[in-house]
């Protein structure tokens, strides 16, 4: 969100100047930052640092504002906003101190996922970044670990990660890598954003272009059968995907009442005559039971034309205002005939209970250069999954504490 305070969900905005609220309740700043300093360069993180530490002010880092659990803010904070930190610079061969010597960019901590890829793109690669258009690259997504549609082919998008251009909590500007200041570049990497330092910029590995195949498919309960023939399919479903992501694939679908549809399968540097093959587990163990997969593909020369196509648009046409939980699923279990039953039962749970469930299927263990910290979990997972609900702003606020999975969040966010 090119504003300078403003972020995303509103369980933490906790009804601050709300439209929705009475007339007569008063319109004050609440968990929103109380200053923001739009930063251009490194010296203003660093005088905007050390103002905070000599006057003992809260300090937060905001740069689009996406965080799902309101950490871009900060109740009377004086808040950096790095969307301004804009700059991406290609480099043809990275010498760092990475036993990397391909391909490398330097993205500013601004610089947001529709942007990173359109330059890539113009120059003939690819580079790591998640499916939201809007999100920041560098702030918040990489050093959260970060997944996308190359997942299962290069890794976590802090795999990638070569080198980190910081300013310290003490106000040092420092670079760190798998060499230098080594602590530093392994806990930025995976470890959770705005924790450990000031991101100014990242470089990070870039990915010669090539071809993608996009595929969506899904089915229902009526093509089930029934709605318990539903659930036992998405059993079936899911428990057929580690080959597809094995074979580089990373699979999105969304699970609303009662249908699946996989809206942007993304299957790298194949060509439509492999689709069945790569598909044929999920295919025959879903005719097994009576389901007939119909899979509708499309061709790309190059990722930004998938990415458009799949991805760039989905923005406008879904809920920014959501309450959301998310689950990590261990492909071990998934893979056990009890296991995917019990998820998929844990998913009717969640649906009945009128939210939806959006799965990214992936093999994230993938060969990386250097050790990170990323969430180990992430490696032996085969589902992402966040469960989802619209936010209902005409909803009495108090009605929000019953919802199970998320009442916890709700009194940390009022507390
Ligand atoms: C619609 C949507 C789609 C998403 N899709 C994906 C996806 O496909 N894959 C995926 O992995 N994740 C995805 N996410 C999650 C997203 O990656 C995280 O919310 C991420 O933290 C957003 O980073 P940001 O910089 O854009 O946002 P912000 O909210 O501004 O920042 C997020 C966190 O990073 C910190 N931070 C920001 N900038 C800096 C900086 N320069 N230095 C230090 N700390 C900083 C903030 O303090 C905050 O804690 C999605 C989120 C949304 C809302």
């Amino acid at each position: 969100m090119a504003e300078s305070a403003e972020f995303l969900m509103p369980f933490y905005q906790n009804q601050s100047c709300d439209p929705f609220t009475a007339k007569e309740k008063p319109c004050e700043l609440g968990n929103y930052a109380q200053y923001s300093i739009a930063v251009s360069s490194v010296e203003d993180v660093q005088a905007g640092i050390e103002f905070a530490r000599e006057n003992n002010i809260r300090l937060t880092i905001k740069n689009t504002g996406h965080d799902l659990l309101g950490k871009s803010t900060g109740k009377g904070s004086l808040s950096l906003w790095t969307h301004h930190l804009d700059s991406i610079e290609f480099i043809d061969k990275y010498k760092g101190s990475s036993c990397y010597k391909g391909p490398a960019v330097r993205l500013g901590a601004g610089v947001l996922t529709s942007n990173a890829v359109k330059e890539a793109s113009q120059r003939g690669y690819r580079v790591v970044t998640g499916t939201c258009p809007d999100v920041g690259v560098a702030g918040g997504y990489t050093p959260g670990g970060g997944h996308g549609v190359f997942t299962s082919l290069y890794g976590m998008a802090a795999d990638n990660v070569l080198e980190w251009e910081v300013v310290t909590a003490e106000g040092k500007h420092l670079v760190a890598t798998p060499t230098k200041n080594a602590d530093l570049y392994w806990a930025l990497s995976g470890g959770g954003a705005g924790t450990f330092a000031v991101v100014v910029s990242m470089t990070t590995r870039l990915h010669p272009d090539g071809a993608m195949v996009g595929a969506s498919l899904g089915f229902d309960a009526e093509l089930a059968g029934s709605t318990e023939k539903f659930w036992e399919a998405l059993a079936t479903f899911q428990s057929a995907l580690g080959p597809v992501v094995d074979a580089g694939a990373v699979a999105s679908y969304a699970i609303t009442p009662y249908a699946v549809s996989a809206y942007g399968i993304a299957i790298p540097d194949t060509n439509a005559s492999e689709i069945e093959k790569i598909f044929a587990p999920v295919t025959s163990a879903m005719a097994e039971i009576g389901i007939d997969l119909n899979i509708t593909t499309t061709m790309h020369s190059h990722y930004i034309d998938f990415f458009n196509m799949y991805f760039a648009k989905a923005v406008s046409t879904t809920p920014a205002a959501q309450v959301t939980g998310g689950r990590l699923l261990p492909r071990s279990i998934l893979e056990t005939p009890s296991g995917s039953k019990d998820i998929a039962q844990a998913f009717q749970k969640a649906v009945d209970g009128g939210f939806a469930i959006v799965c990214d299927a992936v093999n994230a263990d993938q060969p990386r250069p250097h050790s990170n910290s990323v969430f180990p979990s992430w490696r032996s997972s085969l589902l992402h999954c966040i469960i989802v609900k619209t936010w209902d702003f005409s909803m009495p606020w108090d009605d929000y504490d019953s919802i199970p999975e998320e009442s916890d969040r709700s009194r940390h966010a009022r507390g």
